[in-house]
């Protein structure tokens, strides 16, 4: 062993210890009292979450989420804060970052937002049809293999499922699983499922073997595991480059779609729309509808705002973020299940995520100037590496904002996630 391993070693050493220490006193500082009580009050919550759904009516839900948040608060005061209540709840999922610091990214990229949706409305809408026509599944299932082959996911440590909501399960690092979703009408809800799901597999399989069972054999944070999925998704399987290659599995499995250029593909499967569901929204509007609930969970917490208040607030950001306004509360306030867990502070590591693949891609760019040009091969071996060397190999070993730093020289900046926006949605539009 020489310096240089031995020096690794210690920090691995350390991390261990400082990850595994601020884990267990973080829980210790909640009475076991509190911690019953809030699960049995969000399993209710869950329960009348569903009802008012089915029924649009947001006042079965109301008591239950009222009760939620007054014991999500005295869990917030109890793990402690300094500055904003919280940035308790916000470390959960993203360890270190700042309420404050969040605010400072939201805003310019806010702006951006909608104002870039603006100017899309000018261009050239692509033909999203043909994604929506009648698909069998044993061969989207198909397609869906081929993708997570291409990508290098190890068969060999895991397999591929169906699952209403798909995710992903670690067994071990020689057993990650993923679980997709078919639509017989939309070939883009297979697809892109598997290969979302396919990043986060990714990543659980390129952890040190070494790591497992310790506090630091686990991805970053939430919105770390979410780049890495999400830069599979969007920034490679959304890719001119990507189709350009995988056309021909495509139209191999699809022949109808010979009608069609890689370019036509491509444009189909980046539409942009203004719509009520985040589960559905794509790349541009996405973060939008993430703010929305930042603003409106972070206001809640800090006792700015009311319960009861919140299907008008809802509404009244929708209005201003994406310039629509459901008819239904089923369609807005009460569509996520996530409040009714108690998960708050969970929403932002989806924006998180998307921020930080685009500056991970940016960085990637800079160190293999032939990216695009492997991916238009399908060649995807060198953003793998890079991925594994960067950031899979180092597990929970850093907190995210120390990880982004030493991997791209610079914090959390969503400019990259701009200019990646800008970048390829003018392709898209013709703008
Ligand atoms: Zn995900």
């Amino acid at each position: 062993m020489n310096a240089a391993e031995k020096e690794n070693l210690n920090e691995i050493d350390t991390a261990i210890v400082k990850v595994g220490k601020k884990e267990y006193e973080k829980f210790k500082k909640i009475p076991t009292e509190l911690f019953k009580e809030i699960n049995i009050s969000s399993s209710k919550a869950q329960a009348a979450w569903e009802e008012a759904k089915t029924q649009n009516d947001f006042n079965v839900f109301k008591p239950h989420l009222e009760k939620v948040v007054e014991l999500t608060k005295k869990m917030a005061d109890y793990l402690g804060y300094e500055e904003n209540r919280y940035d308790a709840l916000l470390d959960l999922y993203e360890p270190g970052l700042k309420t404050s610091e969040l605010k400072k990214v939201i805003e310019p990229l806010r702006e951006f937002l909608v104002d870039y949706l603006a100017k899309l409305e000018k261009g050239e809408k692509p033909d999203n049809s043909i994604m929506k026509r009648y698909f069998p599944i044993e061969k989207q299932k198909e397609l869906s293999l081929r993708a997570l082959k291409l990508m290098k996911y190890d068969f060999d440590a895991g397999r591929m499922d169906v699952a209403m909501h798909p995710f992903t399960t670690t067994i071990g690092v020689h057993d990650v699983r993923i679980t997709t979703r078919y639509n017989e009408k939309d070939l883009n809800d297979s697809l892109y499922s598997t290969i979302h799901e396919g990043g986060h597999a990714l990543y659980e399989q390129g952890i040190p073997e070494e790591f497992s069972g310790l506090p630091i054999g686990d991805g970053a944070s939430m919105a770390i595991h979410e780049s890495q999925s999400r830069f599979w998704e969007n920034i490679i399987g959304r890719s001119l480059e990507f189709w350009n290659y995988f056309y021909k599995d495509l139209v191999d499995i699809f022949p109808e779609f010979r009608e069609n250029t890689p370019e036509e593909i491509f444009r189909a499967v980046n539409f942009v729309e203004r719509s009520f569901i985040r589960t559905e929204a794509d790349e541009v509007t996405y973060n939008l509808h993430i703010m929305l609930r930042f603003e409106i969970e972070e206001a809640l917490i800090n006792d700015r705002i009311k319960v009861e208040d919140l299907p008008e607030i809802w509404n009244k950001k929708m209005k201003e973020y994406l310039g629509i306004v459901p008819e239904k509360d089923s369609e807005g306030v009460l569509q996520d299940v996530h409040w009714a867990h108690g998960s708050f502070g969970y929403f932002p590591s989806y924006m998180l995520g998307n921020l930080y693949s685009a500056q991970f891609y940016k960085k990637m760019k800079e160190d293999m100037p032939m990216l695009d040009k492997e991916i238009s091969e399908g060649n995807f071996e060198s953003a793998l590496n890079w991925l594994r060397e960067n950031i899979h190999s180092k597990g929970k070993i850093y907190e995210p904002g120390e990880l982004v730093k030493m991997v791209t020289g610079e914090p959390l900046n969503p400019k990259y996630f701009m200019e990646y926006i800008e970048n390829k949605f003018n392709k898209v539009y013709k703008l």
